[in-house]
């Protein structure tokens, strides 16, 4: 039956591709149609107002106008709302009654999307966020020798970071993550996947034993991502090491570029579909050697899993990755329930505060990360689901960072009431932004070095 006439929708979400391949999504004039629409039924509704920026200026714009509803509000103003929007899906699928299948069919952040993308191929980007969301291109440039240990004492140069803020928009007062010169890929060169290697191998060996073990082992690709990859590449040594001590053998696929997420929130869908093309074929010849996929940060996963799939829905390529790449804890939980999770841990945790980041919310996996953490004994996960703000570029732009300030402030209470032994996000990068903003020194654990820290490894 439809949904005619009921309030909020009761089936399970079903998320609509984008679509923009087709001349209307380009339309501006249905568009703001499209946006007149979606805004006035948040109007009527305003359950989203505490989840983001975007709401209450929405709102604002709404009650100063001279109708006091949406029909008194600029349409020139409709790109001050798109701007407070970082994609975190939040609003789509925690609070939303009225998306599809409901008739109403909101979905406010792909419309969201869909401004931002018309807007960009309009040139209406500033240079400073097309520059801060070629995460490849800088951390190529920054993991240099000299360049690196450049950047790293620029960031922290007060006077410098003054002048950043003024000329180009980063907040003086951001933090910005630390280079490595000693990229993760490069680090372990000696995992990436090569097909042809494999198949040499098999073929003069097929009778060798220690071979044919080797071939019956579980096979995870790693996705390091850009921020594992140049700022942290600790985290994946820790994947990595978390997924040998559960005798699964790690690879890394034979290329890797940015997921594209910094650049789809941007709304710059050419350079999307370039990166999809050049991370594609590379983890899908991984997949049909029977390798599942993780990542460690959930923004990436999410890209993979959900969005490329809605840009792309007849890539079988794109769709064939999506069904292979898994958030790491729902990996851990998927081995624990085919017996095969190592429980034997040596250290318990006992109070651990427990960020869930949005982009792993909206993965619609089920709280995996606090499952494997509770396996623990003598530990105590608390679960903290609000968003952190940060998303990457919101907590660094000059103009945004005070809200990012502000977004986070609920989960930093939550944490400073709770005093735990231990604190964390998924999202490593939302981990940092809770740091910053706590006023106690205790420093941030990614809940994969927290499992590692309990098997002592
Ligand atoms: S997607 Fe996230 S940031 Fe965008 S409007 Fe929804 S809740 Fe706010
Ligand atoms: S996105 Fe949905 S729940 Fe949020 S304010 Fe709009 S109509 Fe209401």
């Amino acid at each position: 039956m439809a949904n005619e006439g009921r309030e909020g929708g009761l089936g399970a979400p079903t998320r609509h591709p984008l679509k923009q391949n087709e001349p209307s999504f380009w339309d501006e004039t249905e568009l703001n149609r499209e946006l007149e629409r979606v805004f006035d039924i948040c109007h009527g509704c305003r359950r989203c107002v505490s989840l983001c920026n975007a709401f209450p200026v929405l709102f604002d714009l709404v009650d100063e106008s001279e109708t006091m509803e949406v029909d008194g509000v600029a349409v020139t103003d409709y790109k001050k709302v798109v701007d407070q929007c970082y994609l975190c899906d939040l609003c789509y699928l925690s609070k939303c009654p009225y998306v599809p299948p409901h008739e109403w069919n909101v979905d406010f952040p792909h419309v969201m999307l869909r401004a931002k993308a018309v807007s960009y191929k309009k040139g209406d980007t500033k240079f400073r966020d097309r520059l801060i969301t070629s995460t490849d291109m800088i951390g190529k440039v920054a993991s240099q020798p000299v360049i690196n240990s450049l950047i790293n004492s620029a960031n922290n140069n007060r006077l410098l970071r003054s002048a950043l803020d003024k000329t180009l928009g980063i907040h003086k007062d951001a933090q910005l993550p630390t280079y490595t010169n000693k990229p993760s890929r490069k680090q372990h060169a000696a995992l990436i996947f090569d097909p042809a290697a494999a198949e040499k191998k098999s073929a003069s060996g097929a009778n060798d034993a220690a071979l044919k073990t080797e071939n019956h082992k579980e096979k995870v690709t790693l996705f390091t991502t850009c921020y594992c990859n140049y700022n942290a590449p600790k985290l994946a040594d820790s994947v990595i090491k978390i997924l040998n001590h559960n005798n699964i053998q790690v690879q890394l696929a034979a290329r890797e570029h940015c997921c594209g997420m910094p650049k789809l929130e941007l709304g710059d869908l050419k350079s999307v579909t370039m990166l999809k093309e050049k991370n594609i074929p590379a983890l899908y010849a991984t997949v049909q050697a029977g390798n599942a996929i993780i990542a460690a940060v959930p923004s990436c996963v999410l890209m993979f899993k959900q969005e490329l799939p809605l840009m792309f829905p007849d890539d079988e390529k794109v769709m064939a990755v999506a069904k292979a790449f898994y958030d790491p804890f729902e990996y851990l939980h998927k081995l624990h329930k085919e017996g095969k999770f190592n429980t034997d841990f040596k250290k318990p945790l006992g109070k651990v505060s427990y960020h869930v980041a949005c982009h792993q919310r909206v993965q619609n996996i089920g709280p995996k990360t606090k499952q494997i953490l509770q396996l623990i004994p003598d530990t105590e996960v608390k679960n903290i689901e609000r968003c952190s703000g940060h998303d990457g570029t919101y907590g660094v732009k000059s103009e945004t960072l005070e809200f990012a300030n502000k977004i986070v402030r609920p989960i930093v209470k939550q944490i400073e009431q709770q005093q735990p032994d231990y604190y964390g996000s998924d999202c490593p990068i939302a981990g940092k932004h809770i740091e910053h903003n706590l006023t106690t020194e205790q420093e941030v654990i990614h809940p994969i070095d927290l499992l590692c820290l309990a098997y002592g490894i």
